[in-house]
């Protein structure tokens, strides 16, 4: 059942679980020391000056727990099968505790889309950054507004890295699409260079901003935040709705959902799920496998806290 995976997701999963296996390795306890963090905030200047989150005024709705499951550049129209009837038949939280969204290969939407439960939806891995025309390879929103596509992912780190999609272009899909009508999962993340630099809240933060200059309304966008070695610390995700607090406005912070994509397996769901500020989850290898029922189940453990 399980699809192969390209070697680097491999890498990335192998770097997460060992660090992972042992829960806070030194170099990581070395991070989170309350005097190390202390200099590290001390770095962030985007963060350390913000104030502390005001309610707004009437209580919001609470943020719905989300997961995706984004299954890249893999499978064929035999495995969508398996793992649309893997789906169908697992039991899983009702709708009201938690969203869930799969992103099959563009070429398989379709089919995904008539085979899959009513209760979970499709997105595509990306979509062309305007209106469509003579971009060749390219696959505009507004063909997937007619197929009925409700989510997209954008700004993914391997289409920033692999394809150079600079945070502006991303910013610029992020605004067209949702001008189309479609929901985007808006992916953002540091390198591992500027995490080691001490430069990640600057990072994310920019990549936010560069969302955020170019759209004013937040409610069809779930931020993620995907680097592997953050796992477990809930900083990053803090110092994120600080900053829309601080930068967009305390509603748009209060009800955006920030969610967290890295190595997510069935194994770890549960303990990252239990994060503060972390509102769900984007699987990349796991979202292939039957285990990804058991991340979709880890909602309880918001609707438990709630
Ligand atoms: C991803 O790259 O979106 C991702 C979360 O992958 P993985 O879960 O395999 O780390």
């Amino acid at each position: 059942m399980p699809l192969p995976l390209s070697s680097a997701p491999r890498r990335r999963a192998a770097c997460f679980l060992r660090r992972f296996a042992l829960l806070r390795p030194p170099h990581i306890t070395a991070r989170l020391k309350p005097q190390a963090h202390r200099a590290h905030q001390k770095k962030v200047k985007t963060t350390a000056s913000l104030p502390l989150i005001r309610r707004p005024a009437r209580p919001m709705a609470p943020r719905k727990f989300f997961v995706g499951g984004n299954w890249k550049c893999n499978g064929t129209g035999d495995d969508v099968k398996k793992i649309v009837t893997v789906l169908n038949e697992a039991e899983v939280p009702s709708e009201d505790a938690v969203e869930v969204v799969v992103s099959p290969p563009f070429v398989f939407l379709q089919q995904a889309t008539g085979l899959l439960r009513p209760d979970f939806a499709v997105a595509a891995q990306n979509c062309w950054v305007r209106k469509g025309g003579a971009f060749t390879g390219e696959i505009s929103a507004e063909m997937l507004v007619n197929l009925q596509v409700p989510w997209v992912i954008l700004g993914h780190s391997e289409r920033r890295a692999l394809l150079n999609e600079s945070s502006d272009f991303v910013a610029d899909k992020v605004a067209y699409a949702l001008a189309q009508g479609l929901k985007v999962i808006a992916c953002i993340g540091e390198t591992l260079e500027q995490r080691e630099a001490g430069t990640t809240m600057e990072v994310v933060a920019a990549q936010t901003k560069a969302i955020a200059e170019k759209i004013s309304d937040w409610t069809n966008v779930v931020l993620t935040y995907e680097p592997v070695w953050a796992i477990g610390t809930g900083k990053v995700h803090d110092g994120l709705r600080k900053w829309l607090q601080a930068n967009v406005g305390p509603a748009v912070a209060e009800s955006t959902r920030i969610i967290y994509g890295g190595s997510v397996n069935g194994a770890n769901c549960k303990e990252l799920a239990a994060q503060p500020d972390l509102d769900g989850f984007l699987v990349g290898g796991a979202s292939l496998k039957p285990e990804f029922v058991d991340i979709i189940k880890s909602a309880t453990v918001k609707s438990a806290s709630a």
